[in-house]
């Protein structure tokens, strides 16, 4: 690596935030294990009471928006991870449809965007 221009170094940065958002990310879904696991105790022991147990609706319901949050957590983390693996070949920054590259701004607002602004507003 010979060159120290801003583009390495915020690249460097937006690395940085990329594994501090997927560090994050696996929290979330650890304590969300925790609270779905706990969920379908109580749904099996309130089952086994009252099949009709006006708990277990709200039960089920709590336990698929927990579900719900994992499923999209776990999509950030596969996003955050395709944007480190653009990082390790040299190919983040650049946009995925015209090849220019993306400011430096948006990546570090945005660290998983795969187009250039111009790209990202044509919708393509
Ligand atoms: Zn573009």
């Amino acid at each position: 690596m010979s060159t120290a221009d801003s583009t390495a170094d915020s690249t460097a940065e937006v690395e940085a935030l990329l594994r501090a958002e997927r560090a994050a990310a696996l929290a979330t879904v650890r304590d969300l294990d925790r609270v779905i696991a706990g969920v379908v105790e109580a749904t099996e022991g309130a089952n086994t009471d009252d099949e009709h147990d006006p708990e277990g609706a709200t039960i089920a319901f709590e336990r698929a928006q927990a579900s719900a949050v994992r499923d999209r957590q776990l999509a950030r983390v596969r996003e955050v991870d395709e944007a480190l693996a653009r990082v390790a070949t040299s190919t983040f920054g650049t946009c995925a449809r015209c090849g220019g590259p993306i400011a430096p701004g948006r990546l570090l607002a945005r660290p998983t965007a795969t187009r250039c602004i111009t790209c990202a507003a044509l919708g393509r």
